[in-house]
C-alpha cells in the first residue's frame, strides 16, 4: 500500500518540542510524522497474521512486536490482530501508549529494538482496522442538506422542520463497512424510471459521499445517555469515511423512510485511525446554532468544537472536491449525544460518520449529486471525459489534512475505491 501525502510542508524547519526529532529519520513536518501517530492492522509477506501498526512516515511499526519486546503488560491490548482490545481500554490507556510510543520514537536508546520492527509501508497490506459493531451516518452539512433539497425537492423549504433541532441520521449496515482498496460493486435495485416505469437492474446513479467518521472505544451503560461533555471519554479518534450511493435506488426506497439498499452494499473506510489526541490543534468553533438546541445539545457553555479537517476528493486522479468539515452544523459531540439520549447504549468499534461534507463553494462540495447537479451538469476530468455519476472502473480517493501542533500538517491518510461492474 501507499502512504498518502509524503510532505506537509516544503523543508525541514528546526525540530520544535510538538514536532520531536527522531531516530526514524521522518521529518518532523511528515503527514505522519509523531504529530500524528495513527493506529491500523496490516500484513506482510513476512508474517500473514494481521498485526496492529503506527503510521511513522513511510513506515509502520509493528505495535504488536514493539509491545510484546518493551511493554509486556500491553501486549495483550496488541495482540488480536484488531485494534478492539485497545479501543475499549479507555482513553487513559490512549493517552499514555500515545506518550510512550513518542518517547520510543523519539529517544535513540530504542532504535535497537524497534529499528528491525518498521516495515516499510509499501510492503504491507492494511486490512480492517477494528470490528465494526453499529454504523450509523448523520446528515449534519447545512449546505449538503440544502443542495440536496434544491435538487430534489425545488421550490420547497431547503431544510425539514427538524433539521436544526437535532442531527438527523440513520442506521447503516456494520457488516458491509470495507478497508479502503475493496472493490465496489455496482449494486442492482429496484428504481423508477423518469417515465414511471419500475424496474430492477444495476444503479445508473452511483456515487460516492465524502465523510469523516469517528470511532467509538469504550461503550456505554444501557439506559444511561452519554452527555456532551462524556464524548472524549468514549470517542477514540477519527477515520475517512466513503457512504457509497446508489441515488435512483436510495430516492425510490426511501420515501418516506431512511435509505436502505442504496447504501447498505458497501461503505468504504481508511486503513489508520487518528487518535483524538492527535487534533487538539485542529479544533475549531462550529457555526452558530439557531434556534438554540434543547439542553441535551446545547454546547454553548462547554467550548464546543469541530474540527478543522480538509478532505481532497479524486476521481481516476483529478481532484474533483476539497470538503471543508469545519463547516459542519453539529458537532460530533452533539451527534454522540443525540444517538445515546434514548438510552441506546454504545458498543466498542461503533463507528458513526459526519453526514457527506459539503462546504458553500461549488468545489466543496462532498458527492457527485452535488457537484454534477444530479447529473444536469456533468464534471470534465482531467482525460477529458465526463461524469455525471460514476462509471465502472471509475476510482474514487479520499484523502484529508489537518492542523497539527507547531504550524505543521497532519494527515488522515486515504480511502479509495474502485467501481467493479454488476
Ligand atoms: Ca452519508
Amino acid at each position: 500500500m501507499e502512504l498518502v501525502g509524503a510532505r506537509g510542508r516544503g523543508g525541514g524547519g528546526p525540530m520544535t518540542s510538538s514536532t520531536t526529532a527522531s531516530w526514524t529519520g521522518v521529518a518532523a513536518d511528515h503527514l505522519f510524522g509523531l504529530h500524528t501517530l495513527p493506529y491500523g492492522v496490516f500484513t506482510d509477506t513476512r508474517a500473514p497474521q494481521p498485526r496492529i501498526g503506527v503510521a511513522v512516515g513511510e513506515a509502520i511499526l509493528d505495535l504488536t512486536a514493539a509491545s510484546a519486546a518493551l511493554r509486556p503488560e500491553h501486549a495483550a491490548l496488541f495482540g488480536g490482530g484488531t485494534l478492539d482490545a485497545f479501543l475499549a481500554a479507555g482513553r487513559a490507556r490512549w493517552t499514555t501508549i500515545r506518550a510512550t510510543l513518542r518517547r520510543w520514537l523519539a529517544d535513540e536508546r530504542y532504535a535497537e529494538v524497534l529499528a528491525p520492527l518498521l516495515v516499510p509501508a509499501a510492503d504491507a497490506t492494511m486490512r480492517l482496522p477494528f470490528t465494526v459493531a453499529d454504523y450509523v451516518d448523520f446528515y449534519s452539512s447545512e449546505q449538503h442538506a440544502t443542495n440536496a433539497a434544491q435538487i430534489l425537492r425545488p421550490g420547497q423549504p431547503a431544510l425539514p422542520a427538524n433539521w436544526r433541532h437535532l442531527p438527523l441520521g440513520y442506521h447503516g449496515r456494520a457488516g458491509t463497512v470495507v478497508i479502503s482498496g475493496t472493490p465496489v460493486r455496482r449494486p442492482s435495485g429496484q428504481r423508477r424510471l423518469p417515465e414511471g416505469t419500475v424496474t430492477f437492474g444495476p444503479s445508473t446513479a452511483l456515487d460516492f459521499e465524502a465523510e469523516v467518521g469517528f470511532v467509538v472505544g469504550t461503550p456505554s451503560v444501557l439506559g444511561q445517555p452519554v452527555a456532551l461533555s462524556g464524548f472524549a471519554d468514549h470517542v477514540f479518534g477519527v477515520c475517512l469515511v466513503n457512504d457509497w450511493s446508489a441515488r435512483d435506488i436510495q430516492f425510490w426506497e426511501s420515501i418516506p423512510l431512511g435509505p436502505l439498499l442504496g447504501k447498505s452494499f458497501a461503505t468504504s473506510i481508511s486503513p489508520w485511525v487518528v487518535p483524538l489526541d492527535a487534533l487538539n490543534a485542529a479544533r475549531v468553533r462550529p457555526p452558530v446554532r439557531d434556534p438554540r438546541p434543547l439542553p441535551y445539545l446545547d454546547d454553548t457553555g462547554i467550548e464546543p468544537w469541530g474540527l478543522d479537517i480538509t478532505l481532497q476528493v479524486r476521481l481516476n486522479g483529478t481532484l474533483i472536491s476539497r470538503p471543508p468539515l469545519r463547516t459542519m452544523y453539529w458537532t460530533a459531540a452533539q451527534q454522540l449525544a443525540h444517538l445515546t439520549s434514548n438510552g441506546a447504549c454504545l458498543r466498542t468499534g461503533d463507528l458513526f460518520a459526519s453526514g457527506t461534507v459539503s462546504g458553500v463553494a461549488a468545489d466543496e462540495r462532498g458527492s457527485l449529486l452535488e457537484l454534477s447537479w444530479n447529473g444536469a451538469a456533468p464534471l470534465t476530468l482531467a482525460d477529458g471525459s465526463t461524469r455525471g455519476f460514476l462509471t465502472d472502473g471509475d476510482e474514487i480517493s479520499i484523502t484529508a489534512t489537518a492542523p497539527g501542533p507547531e504550524g505543521t500538517l497532519l494527515g488522515l491518510g486515504e480511502v479509495r475505491g474502485r467501481i467493479s461492474p454488476p
